[in-house]
């Protein structure tokens, strides 16, 4: 199994540190974790991650090296794509205001609209418990950093987790979005989910 970890910006060695860590943990031998920087690697990955880290930087220069047109390409085969804050707002077809104005260039590929800094300034960074059904019982440790929300979900998209009035995780078949940084807290449980999903839906087209 091969997976590709964007590597342009953000938390790059701690999403390869999370794989590895879940990776372990389900006994898998067989696996390489690649890091993307440009065109050429994804056609090869059987999953995908996108990091946080600046989403108008971050999409840019994913445009500039082709990277952006192997991801819709990938996710047409029905490759999974996680991914995290700025990954977030990246995934969706719906931008705010924000976005609009500055033409970011998003992937487009999740019916969800985002909100990006959604907590504003008094609350940047936060921490704090959630529940996430799809997860288990055990509420898990969220950590929102200068985080976008998802504010309106078509019908394709589950909702995992809400926080105030705002869908901070969601899933639309083989792709995953998360509003907080799973890979910055020792609990492996999202990237365990984002790879059963790497089993189970391999084949669904979206
Ligand atoms: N606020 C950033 C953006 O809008 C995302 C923050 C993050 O990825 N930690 O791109």
């Amino acid at each position: 199994m091969i997976i590709g970890v964007i590597a342009i910006q953000g938390n790059v060695e701690e999403h390869i540190e999370a794989l590895e860590r879940a990776l372990n943990e389900r006994g898998e031998r067989d696996f390489t974790i690649r890091r993307i920087k440009r065109a050429g690697i994804v056609p090869e990955c059987d999953a995908v991650v996108i990091p946080g880290g600046e989403s108008t930087t971050l999409g840019r220069l994913m445009k500039i090296e082709g990277v952006d047109e192997e991801i819709r390409d990938a996710t047409a085969r029905g490759v999974p794509v996680m991914g995290t804050c700025a990954g977030l707002i990246l995934l969706s077809k719906h931008g705010d205001r924000t976005a609009e104005r500055t033409g970011q260039s998003l992937l487009g590929l999740m019916d969800t609209w985002v909100l990006r800094n959604a907590f504003g300034r008094q609350q940047e960074s936060f921490e704090t418990p959630l529940q996430i059904p799809a997860l288990g019982n055990k509420p898990f440790h969220a950590v929102f950093i200068r985080a976008p929300a998802i504010t309106r979900t078509g019908k394709n998209v589950e909702t995992l987790a809400a926080f105030n009035e705002y869908t901070v995780a969601a899933r639309q078949k083989n792709l995953l979005a998360i509003a907080f940084h799973p890979e910055l807290t020792g609990d492996s449980r999202f990237h365990h989910y984002f790879l059963d999903t790497c089993r189970t839906e391999g084949s669904t087209v979206l």
